[in-house]
């Protein structure tokens, strides 16, 4: 547990310490967080800037090292993760890839899921592989696969659970197994999830990366990402953040704190939504599959049983016929947005095989369970009526 913690918080529930944890009052008494935007902060004397300076004495010397606004949305992130410390970065990806750059030297290699977020995977190939770090793609949900492509040089094992947008699931804690029998750390993007659905620590992993852009935020409207895990790893996160630079800004902490606060009820909302949205689905005649690992019918669904408390609001379905039945129910709905974006209020609506996996090869679109009449709906806050009018809208196009 945080440093910062206080002793009502070891026994408070998700949705209190989303409203209250990490929340540091300054003199003004102020009874919502305040936004510091300052870049530095003065000292009261050159003995105490030289002390703040080599270490000796804790409070803030500069934003891109500590921020009170960004603090308290780490300290809030990590109580709900139950995580002993966190690190707020400028992004999901900065998040990802201050992960790797304090873990990984050249020589050691990863194994990664071949179902996560596109730019997760170019940063493997393109970025980590030109310094030297060799990453093994492997199916999720093939443990066997993981247990061949795992070796002494293996420092990271990194996973989306359930993943995007097919809903498979594997099991966090098989997962930590395999990954510590080398001496790695098992990472989960947890971004799908949020701590209100999923805490993926509690299950044996080492660290959770989040990108807050989506549902942390919940409203479309700023960029940041963040590391959860152990103090020890987390450190090793800041001084990359501190050296190189990829910090959050503090008004984006402030958007992402307020965004905590009502984290619980909008996943218990999405997830509500999204549920009643994959039955609907499922008991259409136009409809070939639903992929949501709420259903019974899911592959993942006992899985994400053991490990999550409701599914989230991310589904695919495949509807009967080819790429242009697709492409006329997503032009014929008129409430869900045509966006590659999720973790909105106001619903989502994609085509994968041509758009966020459109540079897959045909056999890698195959081999992730993207077809020509998958749609990506990630589910958001209206009315579900409304919602199901409109999918029937996409529907009455087919006819
Ligand atoms: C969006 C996303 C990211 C990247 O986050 P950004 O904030 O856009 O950098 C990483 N992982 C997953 C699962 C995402 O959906």
């Amino acid at each position: 547990m945080s440093e910062y913690e206080n002793e009502w918080m070891l026994d408070a529930e998700l949705a209190t310490l989303g409203v209250r944890a990490g929340q540091v009052r300054s003199a003004e008494g102020e009874h919502s967080e305040p936004i510091f935007m300052t870049s530095s902060y003065v000292f009261s004397s050159a003995e105490e800037a030289a002390e703040r300076f080599d270490g000796s004495s804790p409070g803030n010397v500069y934003s891109r090292y500590t921020n009170p606004t960004v603090r308290m949305f780490e300290e809030r992130l990590a109580a709900m993760e139950k995580a002993e410390a966190c690190a707020a970065t400028s992004s999901g990806m900065a998040a990802i890839l201050s992960v790797c750059m304090s873990q990984l030297a050249s020589g050691d290699e990863v194994v990664c899921s071949k179902s996560v977020f596109g730019t997760t995977t170019a940063l493997f190939n393109r970025y980590l592989a030109k310094m030297g770090v060799i990453t093994h793609f492997v199916s999720l949900t093939d443990i066997d696969a993981w247990r061949s492509a795992i070796n002494t040089k293996t420092k990271l094992l990194f996973i989306e659970t359930p993943s995007n947008p097919t809903n498979d699931t594997v099991s966090i804690r098989t997962m930590s197994e395999i990954a510590h029998s080398v001496g790695a750390l098992l990472v989960v993007d947890n971004c799908f999830s949020t701590p209100a659905l999923q805490r993926p620590l509690e299950h044996g992993a080492d660290l959770v990366v989040h990108s807050a852009t989506k549902f942390i935020d919940g409203q479309g409207r700023a960029l940041g990402g963040a590391v959860c895990g152990a103090k020890q790893h987390i450190d090793e996160v800041v001084v990359f953040l501190r050296t190189c630079g990829p910090t959050m800004s503090a008004f984006n902490a402030w958007i992402f704190l307020k965004g905590l606060e009502t984290l619980a009820l909008r996943m218990n909302a999405h997830s509500d939504n999204a549920l009643q949205i994959a039955q609907f689905l499922e008991a259409h005649p136009l409809v070939k599959k639903v992929h949501y690992c709420g259903l019974d019918s899911h592959r993942g669904h006992e899985i994400a049983q053991h490990q999550m408390s409701k599914f989230g609001g991310v589904l695919g379905f495949e509807l009967i016929g080819a790429r242009a039945q697709a492409w006329s129910f997503i032009n014929a709905t008129k409430i869900c947005s045509l966006t590659a974006n999720l973790g909105d209020a106001k619903t989502t609506i994609v085509h994968p095989a041509t758009t966020t996996h459109g540079r897959l090869s045909a056999k890698e679109r195959e081999e992730a369970g993207i077809s020509e009449t998958l749609i990506r709906l990630c589910v958001g806050l209206e009315s579900v009526e409304d919602l199901i009018t409109d999918l029937k809208r996409g529907f009455a196009s087919l006819q």
